[in-house]
């Protein structure tokens, strides 16, 4: 079973954005946000306490399942992942972008209390990306794959024009 996460044993720091540098983005008109890869969004997921009382679904607008698709999340479980953030949304990809989470699930995550919230946006919009790099082969893909253009462009179109 797995050990019950607190405040103090889950990674104290939130996961930081890669950004393009500033010499970069000086010279084009591409997004300053990169995106989390899958592996900055497995090791959110690790600052996910999976609260019993779940406050990020009541901040969440249309009812997302925050905590289950972040447990999925953590076991690599993308198919899963992906089917939670889509079981109550058709239109996640669109949230992703739009989404004032400072204000909603991130606003009243419990971790917020001592530390900087759980960043359940970026782990979403990581795992949708992830949906689009294997396509129907949910079991071929790994951590180490390769994203293609294709699926970097749905959240980050300056990441694929950028590989
Ligand atoms: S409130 Fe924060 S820590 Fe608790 S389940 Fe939701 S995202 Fe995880």
């Amino acid at each position: 079973m797995a050990k019950k996460r607190t405040i103090r044993t889950i990674p104290q720091e939130r996961t930081p954005m890669r950004e393009q540098d500033p010499q970069a983005r000086a010279k084009n008109f591409e997004e300053v946000a990169c995106g989390y890869s899958i592996e900055d969004a497995l090791r959110e997921s690790e600052r996910c306490m999976l609260c019993p009382d779940e406050p990020c679904i009541a901040g969440c607008p249309v009812g997302i399942d925050i905590p289950g698709f972040i447990q999925k999340l953590g076991e690599k479980d993308f198919r899963g992942a992906y089917d939670i953030l889509t079981d109550t949304n058709l239109l996640p990809s669109i949230c992703g972008r739009v989404c004032p989470q400072e204000n909603q699930c991130e606003g009243v995550c419990t971790v917020r209390e001592s530390l900087e919230p759980v960043a359940t946006r970026s782990s979403s919009a990581a795992t949708l990306r992830s949906r689009s790099r294997v396509g129907s082969s949910w079991s071929s893909w790994s951590t180490s794959s390769p994203a293609s253009p294709a699926s970097l462009s749905l959240l980050n179109p300056a990441a694929s024009r950028a590989s």
